[in-house]
Order: structure tokens, then C-alpha cells, then sequence
């Protein structure tokens, strides 16, 4: 088979909720980019893993963090009714919360697509990376039943799974133990709120006990994390290796429906050293949790009366992994980083999520700054010198991952990634070589 050559400036894998961004900053710039995807599509983790509510764009003091394209984004979406816009959050576990509609990242699919600068690459394999002198050379792929070899000048790895790690040599933290939950969401309708709402307010002591039931009632927006006895009952199915202490849902944009967050297991328990291989572990997830995805919803249906009349109407396509493998950088965000509220000359984005680890049967929680941390570029970059990551990659341990794996810190990054690219592809510059007490110039976070 002949190996049809491309060149493009950039070069992205992984059309989720950084490298998108990404993309979108550069072709609005003019630059050409090879955008790599293993799905069908563009939208990550909120398109084929429905995860939802869009968190992450107020610290806990309610200032505002975003950046312009991703600040359109977010209009666009209220403009179309596929998005709340910034609620107040119901659980008061942070400030607000961000409902968006997974078809609002369908629509910036085609805005993206219509761009004449963009090589998209859906449904494509990663064979090789070839690499010399901690450069980066080309990608070579299959696509369409065609070998690809894909040349840029930079290179950005959006995969959430650190996937260049598997073609090339790169440090990287993978705590296989200590790892947090994989979940499959679905969606139920014709659930009757009211009820649910009766629930929490006749048994609060079931429920979160941050819940806010006046701001339920306001916002006319469900939050619920209880039903704990409930819980406490079925929850704890060793054949479905499903350990949970609460039911977690949320009012979905659609009409009487809600997004379901209670399917869970650890890789832990389903991985096999010696048949280790990323989407193998992906489809032995799948399987184990579309049988929760029943099992659960049996119990809601039966049990509780605000689902009595309800159907599934929707099951995440992929299922939503929290946490692999994520780079060593140049700078590796910490705990006391985030609590302490630090800042960097090379911020490129703003963290305002909670500390929040799906662990065991339960989440593990805590404050950070309430005015937010920054997150520097020199997480977003290693030894190589035209490789950059964004997403769940980026460098950090495994307190501040938890609390910047949120899609709004996320996308904010990797528009800001974008912005730092043009300005090495202007200065004829590898991305390794720029000057970090520059980057102020450069990046752009609205803050109000
Ligand atoms: C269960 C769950 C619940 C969550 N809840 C919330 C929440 O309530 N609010 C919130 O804001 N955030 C939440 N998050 C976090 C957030 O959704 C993710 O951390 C975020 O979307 C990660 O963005 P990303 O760009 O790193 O990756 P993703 O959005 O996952 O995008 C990665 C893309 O790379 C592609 N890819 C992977 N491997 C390859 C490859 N080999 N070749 C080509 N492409 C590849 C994937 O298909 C995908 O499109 C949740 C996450 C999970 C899993």
C-alpha cells in the first residue's frame, strides 16, 4: 500500500474538549491542521461520553474565568437553547455549573469543518510516531483503509489517554491503584421532577448535605446526589463490580429528562498486565457498565416514584474515562499549588473546580483557592521540543488533576495552547525554545 504524504502546520490528536479549541484558534489564525480522531466525530468526552454539566467557569469567590473563542462557543450555545449558560450549582459543591447540550458541540463541528485549512481524520488509527533528535517528525496513520504519513512543524497530543506515550519515550504518572472511576452516562425521560424534588425535601438527610433545594426550586434545574439508603441496598454488586454510595443526576437540557452519573468501576479490576491495550480495556468497560446502566435503572424505576413512568432514552457511545496516563513536564501542578492559590508568569489557564476523586465507593473532596490557581504552560510541555499536551495530559498530581480535568479549565487551555502556537510558528520558534515570561503577552484569559 502506497503512503499518501500530508503537511500540514499543526498537527492534533484528539477532537475533545482542549484540542478543539486548539484547532479552532489556529484556522481562525489561517494555519492549516491535520486534526486526528479515533471516533466518528468531533466533541470528546461531552459528545460520546455525555458528560455533563459543563463545570469550571467561576472560582469559588464568583469570578469568572474564560477566553474568547470558547466564550463564543458558550453564547452561541445559549443563542441556540442548548445551553442554561452559568447556573448557580444546586449541590453547592462549587460555584455554578454550565449546562450545554452535546448537540451545541455538533454545531461547532460544522463551523470547524467548513474551514478549508482543515484535514480532518475521523475513524483514523495511529500505527507509528517517528521521531529524531526529541522532535517529533510525522504521524503515520490509517485512514480509510489508506496509510497516511503526516508531517507538521508542531505537534499537540489531546487524546486524554497520552496515547504519543505509546509510540515514544515520555515520563509519565499512571497510579493504576489509585486511579479514579470509569462511568457509562445515560439519560432517562419522562421523569416526573416534582416528585424528586418532594423526595428531597421530606428526606434532606438522604441527600447531599450541601443541597440546595430554594435554588432547585429558582433555577428550576435538578441536582441530585442521594438516596443514600437506597444506595446503601443495591449499590454494592460484586457481579457487576459495582460499588457506589448514591445516586447522581442531573436535569438535562431536554424537557423531563436527566443525565444519569452512577455506573462506575476502577481499571484495577478489569486490568490484565499481560493483554494490555487501551481500547481492548475500553470495550470489557463498556460491557460491565451498560449492564449497570440496567441494573441502576431498574432500581430508580422501581424504587423511586418520580421515575415510575420513565424510559432510558440515551446511552453514552463511549464510556468516560476520569483518569490514565498524564505527562511529567517541565513543571508538575500540586496540591499545595492549587490550594495556595498560585499563579504563574505562564498561566494558561484558571483551575476553580473543587478537589474531586471518584474513588472507592464514594468521592473524595476538597476546597482549593476560592479565587482560583493557574496552570501554567510548562505543564502542557515536556523534553520534546515541537510536542505540546493538552486535555487530561497535561502535567499534575493527582490532587490538581482532579480538580483541573474539568471541561472549562480545559477548554480555556487549549484555546491558549493555540495562541502560543501561532506565536512560534510567527517567530519560526519550537514551542520548547519559547521565552515562559512571554506568554503573558500572548495568552488571553477574560476574567470578570
Ligand atoms: C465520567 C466523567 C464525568 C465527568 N464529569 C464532568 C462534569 O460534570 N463536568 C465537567 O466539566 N467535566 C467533567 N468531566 C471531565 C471532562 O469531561 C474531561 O476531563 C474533559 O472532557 C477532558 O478533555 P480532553 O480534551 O482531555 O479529552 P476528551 O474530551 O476526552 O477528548 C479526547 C479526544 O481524543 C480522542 N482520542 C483518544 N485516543 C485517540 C487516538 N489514539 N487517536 C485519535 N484520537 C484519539 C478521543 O476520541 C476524544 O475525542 C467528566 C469526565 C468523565 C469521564
Amino acid at each position: 500500500m502506497k503512503t499518501k504524504e500530508i503537511k500540514t502546520d499543526v498537527t492534533v490528536i484528539g477532537a475533545g474538549t482542549s484540542g478543539v479549541f486548539t484547532s479552532l484558534h489556529l484556522l481562525t489564525k489561517g494555519y492549516k491542521v491535520s486534526l486526528i480522531e479515533r471516533s466518528p466525530r468531533i466533541g470528546g468526552a461531552l459528545v460520546n461520553s455525555l458528560v455533563y454539566p459543563t463545570a469550571g467557569f467561576h472560582s469559588q469567590n464568583f469570578t469568572y474565568f474564560s477566553s474568547p473563542l470558547v466564550e463564543k462557543f458558550i453564547r452561541n450555545s445559549i443563542e441556540n437553547n442548548l445551553s442554561l449558560g452559568h447556573i448557580k450549582d444546586p449541590l453547592r459543591f462549587s460555584s455554578t455549573i454550565t449546562p450545554i447540550h452535546p448537540t451545541a458541540y455538533k454545531i461547532l463541528t460544522n463551523q470547524l469543518l467548513n474551514n478549508k485549512n482543515l484535514l480532518f481524520f475521523p475513524l483514523s488509527e495511529i500505527q507509528n510516531i517517528k521521531f529524531q533528535n526529541q522532535k517529533i517528525k510525522s504521524i503515520i496513520l490509517n485512514y480509510q483503509n489508506e496509510k497516511y504519513e503526516i508531517k507538521s512543524k508542531i505537534f499537540v497530543d489531546g487524546s486524554g489517554n497520552l496515547i504519543t506515550s505509546f509510540f515514544i519515550p515520555l515520563e509519565f504518572n499512571f497510579d493504576l491503584q489509585n486511579l479514579q472511576a470509569l462511568t457509562l452516562i445515560f439519560k432517562i425521560s419522562n421523569v416526573d421532577f416534582n416528585l424528586i424534588v418532594k423526595d428531597i425535601k421530606n428526606n434532606p438527610s438522604e441527600f447531599y448535605h450541601k443541597t440546595d433545594l430554594d435554588l432547585i426550586l429558582s433555577q428550576n434545574f435538578l441536582s441530585v446526589s442521594g438516596y443514600y439508603s437506597l444506595a446503601k441496598q443495591y449499590l454494592d454488586n460484586k457481579e457487576l463490580l459495582l460499588t457506589r454510595d448514591r445516586f447522581l443526576f442531573f436535569s438535562d437540557i431536554d424537557k423531563n429528562s436527566v443525565v444519569v452519573n452512577t455506573t462506575r468501576i476502577f481499571l484495577k479490576d478489569i486490568h490484565k498486565p499481560e493483554n494490555f491495550h487501551i481500547s481492548e480495556l475500553e470495550k470489557l468497560a463498556y460491557k460491565i457498565l451498560l449492564k449497570q446502566v440496567i441494573y441502576i435503572y431498574n432500581i430508580m424505576k422501581k424504587n423511586i416514584e418520580g421515575f415510575r413512568n420513565s424510559y432510558i432514552s440515551e446511552v453514552a457511545d463511549f464510556v468516560g474515562i476520569r483518569q490514565f496516563r498524564n505527562v511529567k513536564g517541565l513543571y508538575t501542578l500540586t496540591l499545595q499549588d492549587i490550594i495556595g492559590g498560585k499563579h504563574f508568569d505562564d498561566n494558561v489557564s484558571i483551575g476553580t473546580w473543587p478537589i474531586d476523586i471518584h474513588i472507592s465507593n464514594s468521592i473524595k473532596e476538597g476546597k482549593v483557592n476560592e479565587k482560583g490557581y493557574g496552570v501554567p504552560y510548562r505543564c502542557c510541555i515536556s523534553n520534546y521540543k515541537n510536542l505540546l499536551f493538552v486535555g487530561k495530559n497535561i502535567s499534575a498530581d493527582n490532587y490538581s488533576f482532579s480538580s483541573l480535568r474539568i471541561q472549562a479549565t480545559l477548554m480555556i487551555l487549549g484555546e491558549n495552547i493555540g495562541r502560543i502556537i501561532e506565536s512560534c510558528l510567527n517567530k519560526k520558534i519550537y514551542p520548547l525554545d519559547i521565552d515562559y515570561s512571554e506568554i503573558k503577552k500572548t495568552v488571553k484569559i477574560i476574567q470578570s
